[in-house]
């Protein structure tokens, strides 16, 4: 038991928390007149990065005794898994890892490390993958893995939240507009339980959902305030969707400002932040903070 307290004390002596808060400098027709700061989650673990280390903090910071199995669902290029996968796995909790797809043949990288933290993958059918949230399945899942601990897919879910909060809390910076990408709706969700009545949340959507990623928010968040909307315009598709323009976007931003994004989020969310400070969309001397919630390791098959 000791031993998983000390284990658990060297992961966190190596996390980056509170992660830095750094001003954005770019080029952008524009931006000239407003002020960017970005928050750098993408910092806190080569790893365990950005808002997957945050949705997780909060179960691993509480535990009093690691559960004799954690489990959880993702696709083949899953940040969580990768994130949750390498926690467990330090911490010396076997850990399954119910995954979209057979990619048994040819595993990406991200599935590749999960064999080697020795994680139990279980390729599953799209269409069972499809049930992983029905208490028939979880009670099956219960069944044959006695007292797993069960995460949802994406790690998002109600306790998720506080540890996503912490981002904002930790180290307070003047901001009227906070941005983040926009999946399952979780980091979202808990970077607006963090406002202030003056302060507004900007989502922006990576996937095609309108009115369903406001839904995802307001199921985690049931009272959560008005000051917060997601823009749906720049998805470029679809999940993981690129475009020639998207990409090229994600090279020129690395090389201007030294940051690294990635395709599937970051770069959608800068992209979007371009084009929107083009079309005017906020007034002289606004106050802009992005979060880059990191991610950087799904884009190494790009
Ligand atoms: C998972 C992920 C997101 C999406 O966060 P949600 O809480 O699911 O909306 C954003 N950025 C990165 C890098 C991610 O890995």
């Amino acid at each position: 038991m000791t031993n998983f307290h000390q284990m658990r004390e060297r992961l966190l002596d190596e996390l980056n928390v509170p992660s830095p808060v750094v001003p954005l400098v770019v080029d952008w027709h524009g931006a000239e007149n407003l002020s960017l700061s970005i928050k750098r989650d993408d910092c806190i673990h080569p790893i365990i990065s950005g808002n997957k280390w945050r949705k997780l903090a909060d179960i691993f910071l509480q535990m009093t005794a690691p559960p004799p199995r954690v489990l959880s669902f993702g696709g083949g290029f899953s940040n969580h898994l990768h994130a949750l996968g390498y926690v467990c796995h330090r911490l010396g909790i076997p850990f399954t890892a119910i995954v979209r797809g057979d990619y048994s043949r040819t595993p990406p990288p991200m599935l590749r490390d999960l064999s080697q933290w020795h994680t139990d993958i279980q390729y599953v059918t799209k269409h069972e993958f499809r049930q992983r949230n029905t208490p028939a399945y979880t009670a099956a899942l219960q069944a044959r893995y006695p007292g797993a601990m069960l995460i949802p897919e994406g790690g998002s879910q109600r306790a998720a939240l506080a540890g996503v909060s912490q981002l904002i809390r930790e180290q307070p910076v003047p901001f009227d507009t906070v941005l983040c990408p926009v999946a399952s709706g979780a980091t979202l969700a808990g970077i607006i339980s963090a406002l202030t009545p003056d302060q507004h949340a900007l989502g922006v959507g990576v996937l095609q959902g309108e009115g369903y990623l406001e839904s995802l928010v307001t199921k985690l968040l049931p009272d959560a305030p008005q000051n917060w909307h997601i823009e749906h315009r720049y998805t470029h598709g679809g999940y993981a969707k690129t475009s020639p323009e998207l990409l090229g976007f994600c090279d020129d931003f690395e090389r201007q400002t030294g940051i690294p994004v990635e395709p599937v989020y970051s770069g959608k969310l800068l992209f979007a932040l371009k084009q929107m400070i083009a079309h005017g969309q906020f007034m002289a001397g606004h106050r802009l903070l992005i979060v880059h919630t990191g991610g950087l390791q799904g884009a190494r098959w790009y």
